[in-house]
Order: structure tokens, then C-alpha cells, then sequence
């Protein structure tokens, strides 16, 4: 269900209007510092479009995971000086929501508040109508940018979107829509993925959902043990979820030809002798080794599949991607999608351990999700608590 966005409100529904914001501000911090502040600027589009309208913004994060209430270690007061700093404008800090309306009611239009971490009060995560309550008080209108935190029903999130009209998505939550919604809607074929990452467990449901709609799903990663285990090959000391075989072997049986697997992989005896490191086909792992990446003849046969592609979306490292040489085979697809992106295809990545391994290429990708868990879980077909609550277009 396609739902309504910031961009379709008429200038008189936002100007002198406070817009009630829900964005993802949880960005990491060292010793009160910020370390990224790519979610900060992810936000700016919609914050700087309603100030430019007219609109008082009043902004709601979380922001990491508090216990039991307030903790200064995870105060938004920490993030105010770069949030001034990005915007070009001043920002006044409201640090509890339950008196935070003189405040809201006082902000010129332009003018910016940021409330404090919603996880401080408990109704949070509970999804509390009387939170909620007091969330709506401070805005006339709600926009949820955060598509990141979509996935979890919260009194932010949810809740709040009920009490307010009209209720929007922002533009990063409009972007991760159109894109996501695009790869489960109306793909342009050939539509390939790229699965990696530890575990197939964690993917199981995303494999299913992406299954009948790819003409190829190449497996990378620590998963493609697995499958190697499935498939009867010897998988010496490398990552290997035994309780998944037989679900492994169900999929080769039923979607074989559209799995593609690694030809081979880089092994070493352990992550420490990552020196004696060598290529082996797939059907010569030997004993005691571990495979910690893709080889080369996968690299060129994973590019070779990603250049005919019209559509292509990677979730998942294709090795240990953290401890260098084991990086090359993640490196060659993130090159290989900007590749077929020149050549036409709309490329989207989405995942943790994925999207870091295209930092600083994003601008060379159609879409980087910003949504972490809820990407896959869109993904995988599920309705998002947060996008389900806005009006819909
Ligand atoms: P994402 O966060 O993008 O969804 P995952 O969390 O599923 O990705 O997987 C990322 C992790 O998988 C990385 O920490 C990486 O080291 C690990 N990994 C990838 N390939 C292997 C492998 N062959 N053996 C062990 N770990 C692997
Ligand atoms: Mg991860």
C-alpha cells in the first residue's frame, strides 16, 4: 500500500504548523562524541523542507538502548551541537515531553526542537497510548522518517501516528518505500540478489520471500557453508549451522537452479594464520580449514551475473570482511554493483555489516538502506507497525 508522503501535503497544512518529526537519531557516540553522523543528514531533506514551508519542527529519536529510564550516557543533548552545526540553525532541546509544549508553542516558524530520548520514559517500547498522548501533544502533524525504526510498534512510532493528521512519511522514509517496495513490486528482470553474512538462519525468511521473485540468488558468505554441507562436500572448520542443513537442502531441491553457489572459496586454518591463506574449489575444503571468503573464479562469476542484471539487491558480507585478506570478495561485488549501475541497473543494498561495506560508495548506488532489521523485514513481506499507521496515498 503505497502511503501518503510529506511531499503531497498542500503549503497550508504545514506553514506555522509544528510537525511532529519521528527520525533516527541513533548514531554512535564515543565519550559523548559522534563517530558517524550519516543518520543525522539522512534526516536533513525532510527538516530543512518543512522549515523552508513554514513548519516548527519538533524532532523524536531514540537514541541506543537505555535501561529503565533516564541515563546521560544516552541523552540527545549530546547530539544538539551537531544537529545546529547541519541544519544552520539553532536548536532548542526539550528534555522531558510531558512539559514540553510551551516550548513547541514558542518556536518561530523555521524554528527546530529536539525532544529527549523517547526510551527514557517506559511507555516507549511498550507502545502506550498516554505517551503517545503526550508525544501528539507537542505537534499539530506527525512525518516518520525513521523507516529504521518502522519495524518495531512504539509509542513513537505507532501509536502516535493514530493521534495525529495528517500522519506522513518524511523522504527517507519515502525513499526506502519506493525502492524496497520496488524490489518486492514490480522488479525490472533480470532481478538478481546477493545473500551473505553468517548465518542462513537470520536470512531464512528474506531467501523465502526473494525466491520466486529473482531469476538468480547468488549466496555468499559463511551461509554458502551450509549449503556446501547440504550438497555432501567436505566443510572442514567453517562457519556452519548444522541444524540448517536439511532446510539447505530443501531449497537446492526445490529452487536449485536459481541458487547460485561459490565455485570455491579463500581458506585459512583460522582468522589469527589469516597469512597462510589460499584458494580452493568448492569440493576441496580441507579438514581443520575454514573458508573466510569467496575466490576469485566466484568474484568474476558473481560480476559476470551482476552485469546482465536490470535489478539488484545485496544483503550480507561475502567473507570476514573485517579481517583483510578476506575483504576481496565483498569489495568485488560492491565494485561489480557500482559496474552494473553504470551500465543501467537500479542497485539497493540493505543490511548492517553490508551497508558499512559500501561506506563512501553510496553515491554510486541507487539506494543504501539506512533500515538495518527493518529492511529485511520489509523484505520479507512483513507489515512495518510504523509505515502501516501513516495515511494512506
Ligand atoms: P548484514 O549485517 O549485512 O545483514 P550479517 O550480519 O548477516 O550481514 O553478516 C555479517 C557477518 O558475517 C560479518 O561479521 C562477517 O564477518 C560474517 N561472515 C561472512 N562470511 C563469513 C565466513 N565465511 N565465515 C565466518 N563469518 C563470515
Ligand atoms: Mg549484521
Amino acid at each position: 500500500m503505497k502511503k501518503r508522503s510529506l511531499r503531497d501535503l498542500p503549503p497550508q497544512a504545514l506553514d506555522g504548523k509544528r510537525a511532529l518529526v519521528r527520525v533516527d537519531f541513533n548514531v554512535p557516540l564515543k565519550n559523548g562524541k559522534i563517530t558517524d553522523d550519516t543518520r543525522l543528514r539522512a534526516s536533513l531533506p525532510t527538516i530543512q523542507y518543512l522549515r523552508e514551508k513554514g513548519a516548527r519542527v519538533v524532532l523524536l529519536s531514540h537514541l541506543g538502548r537505555p535501561k529503565g529510564g533516564p541515563d546521560p550516557q544516552y541523552s540527545l543533548k549530546q547530539i544538539v551541537r551537531d544537529l545546529e552545526k547541519l541544519l544552520g540553525a539553532p536548536v532548542e532541546f526539550i528534555p522531558d515531553p510531558a512539559t514540553g509544549v510551551p516550548t513547541t508553542r514558542r518556536l518561530p516558524r523555521g524554528g527546530v526542537a529536539l525532544v529527549e530520548n523517547t526510551r527514557f520514559w517506559p511507555g516507549e517500547e511498550k507502545n502506550d497510548p498516554e505517551l503517545a498522548k503526550v508525544f501528539a501533544a507537542l505537534g499539530d502533524l506527525y512525518v516518520n522518517d525513521a523507516f529504521g525504526s518502522a519495524h518495531r510498534a512504539h509509542a513513537s512510532t505507532e501509536a502516535v501516528a493514530h493521534l495525529l493528521k495528517p500522519a506522513v512519511a518524511g523522504f527517507l522514509m519515502e525513499k526506502e518505500l519506493t525502492y524496497l517496495g520496488q524490489l518486492l513490486g514490480n522488479p525490472k528482470h533480470p532481478f538478481v540478489a546477493v545473500l551473505g553474512g553468517a548465518k542462513i538462519s537470520g536470512k531464512i525468511d528474506v531467501i523465502r520471500s526473494l525466491l520466486p521473485r529473482v531469476d538468480e540468488l547468488l549466496i555468499g558468505g559463511a551461509m554458502a557453508c551450509t549449503f556446501f554441507g547440504a550438497m555432501g562436500l567436505e566443510v572442514g572448520a567453517s562457519l556452519v549451522e548444522p541444524d540448517r542443513i536439511a532446510l539447505a537442502k530443501e531449497l537446492l531441491a526445490t529452487s536449485g537452479k536459481k541458487l547460485i553457489l561459490p565455485r570455491g572459496g579463500v581458506i585459512a586454518p583460522s582468522l589469527e594464520r589469516a597469512s597462510e591463506h589460499r584458494s580452493v574449489a568448492a569440493d576441496a575444503i580441507p579438514k581443520g580449514w575454514a573458508v573466510y571468503d569467496i575466490d576469485e573464479s566466484t568474484q568474476h562469476d558473481f560480476r559476470a551475473r551482476l552485469l546482465r542484471a536490470k535489478t539488484i539487491f545485496w544483503n550480507g558480507p561475502m567473507g570476514v570482511f573485517e579481517t583483510p585478506p578476506f575483504d576481496a570478495g565483498t569489495r568485488a561485488i560492491a565494485n561489480a554493483l557500482v559496474e552494473a549501475g553504470k551500465k543501467g541497473a537500479v542497485t539497493v543494498v540493505g543490511g548492517g555489516d553490508s551497508v558499512a561495506a559500501v561506506a563512501g560508495m553510496e553515491d554510486q548506488l541507487t539506494h543504501v538502506s539506512t533500515g538495518g532489521g527493518a529492511s529485511l523485514e520489509f523484505l520479507e513481506g512483513k507489515e512495518l507497525p510504523g509505515v502501516a499507521a501513516l495515511e494512506d496515498a
